[in-house]
């Protein structure tokens, strides 16, 4: 079967065409800035070998609608495409962030799935939305291929109720629906199945803590393969400290600058999610930038690193102990893949957890699953590049064979 993966953003649209005969890519691509007055439309060809195999355009995108067209004109394009007719797709699945804790699997989609989608919109304004007009244009374009929606939140479904409770009124979950979510879902499932392949064992057999380092930073701990907690919370804002996220905070925080500085909540939300983290500590938020104006010798680059490391480090003891053992740590996206300086601070001096990295083993960007610690390692650490294009048409597969 060959399904499509749309992961529409409020102003962008990634896509991958995948044949689950081998699970191999055959055609894959974004188009940004739908909406604005230039937008860009990329499609790429599998095998890439010769240049022709990559289409870049800069053109005006109005909306999600003509981006879809460009997607499903560009796969059947007589020159670039790699299927002769929209009919030999057989399914679309769709990410979708938040699922609520009415979705604890991936669904197909049908009318009243899309209310339930768009009833749970507060929770995910920015995204939900997108990934409804998603479908729908999919509907409209691919008509007769079923629509599967993958949710962010799926895999965490199965954190028992002192995880994912706060400690507040009680009514508030029971009435809004306030509780921890997490995010990263399909990442951390895809990541912590491939770590048991890996190790030769089976998920149920294993206890593993995954590691997500992207734009978004979060951590899940894994037992027997099913997730007992994750430090994103209610929204992808708690945990760990992120590119412009702050992650953990006490909460008093927010009253104290509400009174004294005079912030509006949305002013307080929007500095939180978007001043905060690795910029506002050192006013810059890609890890690539960080470790140049820390090597020239900038202390608060060098802070920052040491703040994002510890705060993991952090949720690496605490999850421990919520395994009671455990098998594996997993590094995964981009920082997660590529950052061998942050890795290294992550992993120093753990024997209180069994995990011995091993220096040489973890130079260097990785972009294949390796493990970075030492043979006499007790817990094994792992770098494993994620792939949630893979595992949403994974899930997309298994839902249809249901
Ligand atoms: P993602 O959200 O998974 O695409 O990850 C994006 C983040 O990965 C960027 O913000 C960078 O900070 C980080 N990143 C990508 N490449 C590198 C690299 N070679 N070294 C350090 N960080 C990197």
């Amino acid at each position: 079967m060959k399904v499509l993966v749309i992961n529409a953003g409020s102003s962008s649209m990634k896509y991958q065409l995948l044949n689950m005969e081998d699970e191999s890519v055959m055609a894959t691509g974004l188009v940004e800035r739908i909406g604005e007055a230039t937008g860009k439309m990329i499609y790429k060809k599998f095998p890439d070998t010769d240049a022709e195999a990559k289409v870049e355009r800069d053109d005006h995108v109005p909306d999600h609608r003509a981006a879809m067209h460009f997607v499903v004109e560009m796969i059947k394009d007589a020159e670039y495409g790699v299927i002769k007719d929209t009919n030999e797709v057989g399914a679309i699945g769709h990410r979708v962030v938040q699922g609520g804790d009415h979705f604890k699997s991936s669904v197909r989609v049908d009318e009243p799935v899309k209310d339930i989608i768009k009833e749970i919109s507060p929770l995910a304004p920015l995204h939900n939305p997108a990934h409804i007009t998603g479908v729908e244009m999919a509907e409209e374009l691919l008509p007769g291929v079923p629509n599967v929606a993958v949710f962010d939140t799926v895999f965490h479904q199965t954190m028992p109720e002192q995880a994912f409770l706060y400690a507040i009124p009680r009514s508030l979950y029971e009435d809004l629906k306030i509780r921890r979510y997490g995010a990263h879902g399909t990442s951390h499932k895809y990541v912590a199945q491939q770590v048991a392949i890996l190790m030769d064992k089976k998920p149920e057999d294993i206890n593993v803590i995954t590691v997500h380092l992207g734009n978004g930073c979060s951590m899940a701990a894994v037992k027997n393969g099913k997730c007992v907690d994750t430090s994103m919370g209610m929204t992808p804002l708690a945990g760990l400290m992120m590119g412009t996220r702050s992650g953990d905070i006490d909460p008093a925080v927010l009253a104290y600058l509400a009174e004294h500085k005079k912030m509006t909540i949305k002013e307080i939300d929007t500095m939180l999610n978007k001043e905060s983290g690795l910029k506002g500590i050192c006013g810059l938020n890609d890890m690539r930038d960080i470790h140049a104006k820390a090597e020239e010798g900038d202390a608060s680059a060098k802070l920052a690193l040491e703040m994002f490391s510890y705060r993991i480090r952090k949720y690496l003891g605490a999850y421990a102990v919520v395994l009671g053992s455990l098998d594996a740590v997993v590094f995964t996206a981009g920082i997660g893949e590529n950052d061998d300086i942050a890795r290294s601070m992550i992993l120093a001096d753990l024997d209180c957890l069994g995990i011995e990295l091993d220096r040489g083993k973890n130079e260097g960007r990785i972009q294949e699953a390796k493990v970075i610690s030492t043979d006499a390692s007790r817990v094994k650490a792992w770098v494993i590049p994620t792939n949630e294009e893979l595992q949403i048409a994974r899930e997309t597969v298994a839902v249809l064979n249901n």
